[in-house]
């Protein structure tokens, strides 16, 4: 007798045990997907971890069903997750839940709809898939559940439907760089590479379908066209060439003569590539470092590159990747957010071509299924590559890939705060997740930022990482001219207009009077920071949480960005009744309106996240940029991020000080690494460019280190700090946070945890406390914080954390509390 154990996409910890019926014994192997009934009713979709013969101690189930014929999860990928879930102390079922793509994991509650994007027209389906169809074109959305009412056989049949791309999964939240996909055609294998047996179809078909051979002719000729290796040809450009190729298509598609496939159409056109990584010619600097990188050892230490602004960071990785796809291994290269890719996919594919892949948690669900496919379809040397990626450019969620050999790893802008998964579990940081993964493939891991975490230069002091530097920006452009406009002068001489300091309008308007382009960085989004009343200070501030709203002009409202609520701005305080409530405080809205009237001639546009939402738009205001269509260039974080542009010669930081004094220990480093990154966009080309930066503190020791370029010193200040108030890298940070709607019941439950947690960790808990922001969505939060020891005993006081949180979730006098646990949180 067979069994098999299963992972579920549950937060319960361990796999489910069930047995293997006769007629699955010789085809089920670990990876493949099975469905499984769990507690009364409800069918999910597991993956099968291990097969054995322990027969278990108590009765267990039947699999109902097995999807998979193929595994769609490797050995490695097991090992990682199983790794992810001890270390962040979370289950496996939670980060298989993460891991999958949506369209993978389909249980009795998934919500499907019809797909629209695909013409339902060019599929067949049988009596079954049909009645699915129609209760979907009646119904709209409907659950997996209520559709199948039960039944193992017709989720099979829903499944086909969603690996024919004919039926969504409602998680779909997101529109923005949403793909699209065309149909396209290609010849099989054995027809490509046996010209015998192509010219002998294609004088049969000459004689007997003359259509078909005209068909089977664009296609070849398109392909000899543009290089042959490109071997897809688009389904519309088959039209074009032919009237009435509809017919022909699908009869030769049908006989086997010709592949059909589908593709995603890229924002930016899938090309060949057009130049090799050959060409590329490194600096003596950079060569250096390259060979710095390859030769290290022991071979695969992870490497920090710590390289200036504009140094050539990206040349290196395009080299190393060169170096990792001749010995037959795949890369992926993370980014912390993919909104940064344009820029560099355009870069990559045009040395790589279309084996680069690009995957983030933002594309839809079908477009992300067919990503994971295409890397379960890289093979070694010798794979179509048309089918199969063997670049992945992704943000954090592109760990999870099927990789079966990576070589190379890179993880770009390593330092970036959004590589740690905030909600939901597993809250894993995908820099370190890389190192530990890189180690189960052998790979090479590259971190590379100007502005290196504090933690990872302390790893390269440790000698854990080994340390290779560019200190040369490329082409010897100098490192731009930082320059401090005291606030309380000009406030106090009266010489600022708006938020903007007389030094820092004279500078835009030299900018503009020579035609070059101004970039102004504000950490805040919004109109105005809050609305209040003049009189008696009232603040309107949200409902669900405890944050003041925040006023924007265009929808002229007020709010909440922790959790979405919106309102009207009242026309009079209602503590009061003073009829004029007033704007305090300033956003990137604001910013851009006060500028349109300072320079009403200038192209101003802004990039935050109220104006990122749509499709495409982001892409559009860097391109417009790019172009020289827009003279400034106003928004938030976005625009600080690794883009590279050639005519900015002045970058203005409105208000460093929002950022040094937020109440946080990495306060400090984060606002120099904004601060760095943002000036490394000034004068990257031919120029020197200028920065100016706006504080009420210009003696600050932060902007002193901006100024200077001074990073080794910033460190050494950053780690006396947090050493003497023991702060990471001294102790790993474990962040306990507890939520409950009734503030009674938190403060007791919040105060009985951390007694518990103090008997078992003597001297090492901070809180129970009050976060910054002490209520979310209604519900109230409070964190207690651990600080553990960095050394062999840190497992072991994970698993004893674990065991002190159950046993206080077990046996409790209150009612249940919500309780996350976060380790090394950011
Ligand atoms: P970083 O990522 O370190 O900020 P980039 O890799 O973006 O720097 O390089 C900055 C600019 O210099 C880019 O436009 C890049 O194309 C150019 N550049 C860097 N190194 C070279 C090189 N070896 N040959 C040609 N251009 C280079
Ligand atoms: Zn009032
Ligand atoms: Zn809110």
């Amino acid at each position: 007798m067979l069994y098999a154990d299963v992972l579920l996409p549950f937060p319960l910890a361990g796999h489910f045990t069930y047995r293997v019926p006769e007629a699955m014994s010789k085809t089920l192997e670990p990876g493949m997907r099975v469905v499984v009934q769990f507690g009364t009713k409800k069918l999910y979709t597991g993956l099968v971890v291990a097969l054995h013969e322990n027969r278990p101690s108590v009765a267990v189930k039947d699999i109902l069903d097995q999807f998979d014929t193929i595994p769609i999860v490797n050995q490695i990928q097991f090992d990682f997750w199983k790794w992810m879930a001890a270390y962040y102390l979370c289950t496996e079922g939670e980060v298989m839940n993460v891991a999958l793509p949506p369209m993978m994991k389909m249980s009795s509650e998934t919500i499907v709809s019809l797909n629209t994007e695909t013409d339902l027209g060019n599929y067949q389906f049988d009596d079954a898939e049909y009645r699915i169809l129609s209760i979907l074109q009646q119904e709209g959305t409907v659950s997996v559940g209520k559709l199948t009412g039960g039944s193992s056989r017709l989720m099979r049949v829903v499944k086909k439907l969603i690996d024919k791309n004919a039926i969504v999964h409602q998680e779909q939240l997101e529109t923005a760089f949403k793909p699209r996909f065309i149909k396209v055609y290609t010849l099989p294998v054995e027809y490509r590479q046996d010209p015998m047996r192509l010219h002998t179809l294609l004088d049969l078909l000459a004689k007997k379908a003359p259509k078909q051979a005209e068909v089977m002719n664009v296609i070849l000729h398109y392909q000899n066209h543009i290089k042959e290796s490109h071997e897809v040809v688009p389904r519309a450009t088959i039209l074009n060439e032919i009237k009435h190729a509809e017919g022909p298509l699908k009869t030769l598609t049908e006989k086997g003569y010709l592949l059909e496939g589908t593709q995603i159409v890229s924002r930016l056109p899938l090309s060949e590539p057009l130049a090799s990584a050959g060409d590329v010619k490194l600096t003596d600097q950079q060569k250096q470092a390259f060979e710095l990188i390859l030769q290290q050892s022991p071979a695969m230490k992870p490497v920090l590159l710590h390289g200036i602004t504009s140094s050539g960071k990206t040349e290196i990785y395009i080299k190393l990747i060169d170096e990792t796809l001749k010995q037959g291994r795949q890369v992926l290269y993370l980014l912390p957010e993919i909104a940064l890719t344009t820029q560099i996919i355009s870069r990559l594919r045009h040395y790589f071509g279309n084996v680069v892949g690009v995957y983030h948690s933002r594309y839809g669900e079908a477009a992300r299924a067919e990503v994971w496919n295409k890397v379960v379809a890289w093979n070694p040397p010798g794979s179509r590559p048309y089918t199969a990626h063997s670049i992945i450019l992704g943000a954090r969620s592109s760990l999870f890939l099927p990789y079966r050999n990576l070589g190379l790893i890179i993880v770009d802008e390593e330092h970036d705060s959004s590589y740690k998964q905030q909600d939901p579990n597993p809250r894993y940081h995908a820099r370190d997740s890389a190192v530990y993964l890189a180690t189960l493939h052998g790979a090479r891991v590259v971190l590379g930022s100007a502005t290196p975490s504090v933690e990872s230069y302390f790893n390269a002091e440790q000698d854990k990482y080994t340390l290779v530097e560019l200190t040369k920006r490329y082409g010897n452009v100098n490192l731009p001219r930082v320059e401090v406009a005291d606030m309380r002068a000009f406030k106090k001489k009266e010489q600022f207009q708006g938020h903007f300091s007389r030094q820092l309008l004279e500078a835009i308007d030299e900018s503009l009077k020579n035609r070059e382009q101004v970039i102004l960085f504000l950490n805040r989004r919004g109109f105005a920071h809050r609305v209040e009343c003049p009189q008696c200070h009232w603040v309107p501030g949200c409902r669900h949480c405890d944050v003041t709203l925040i006023y924007h002009k265009h929808e002229n409202n007020l709010r909440c960005h922790y959790c979405g609520y919106s309102e009207k701005v009242a026309s009079q305080c209602p503590v009061c009744r003073h009829p004029m409530l007033s704007l305090v405080g300033f956003g990137t809205e604001k910013v851009e309106e006060d500028l349109q009237l300072i320079y009403p001639d200038a192209r101003i546009e802004r990039m935050d996240l109220d104006t990122t939402q749509r499709k495409d738009s982001f892409h559009r205001l860097i391109s417009n940029f790019e172009k020289g269509k827009t003279d400034i260039l106003t928004g938030t974080q976005m625009v600080t991020k690794g883009l590279d542009f050639e005519n900015v010669s002045l970058v203005g930081i409105l208000n460093a000080d929002n950022m040094i004094f937020f109440p946080d220990f990495r306060a400090y480093e984060r606002s120099y690494q904004l601060m760095a990154q943002v000036s490394g966009r000034a004068g990257r080309k031919n120029k020197r460019g200028k920065v100016i930066i706006q504080t009420h503190q210009p003696d600050h020791e932060v902007i002193r280190f901006v100024c200077n370029n001074d990073y080794p010193n910033m460190y050494a200040r950053q780690m006396e700090e947090r050493q003497s108030f023991s702060y990471p890298p001294f102790v790993r940070l474990v962040k306990i946070s507890l939520k409950h709607k009734e503030q009674e019941v938190l403060d007791k439950a919040s105060g009985v945890l951390a007694a518990r947690l103090r008997k078992a960790f003597p001297r090492m808990v901070l809180g129970p406390e009050y976060p910054l922001v002490s209520r979310i969505q209604n519900m109230f939060i409070k964190e207690i914080l651990i600080k553990l020891k960095r050394d062999q005993t840190l497992n072991d006081s994970k698993q004893t954390l674990l065991t002190v949180i159950h046993g206080f979730q077990k046996n409790r006098q209150h009612p249940p509390v919500k309780i996350v646990v976060d380790v090394d949180p950011q």
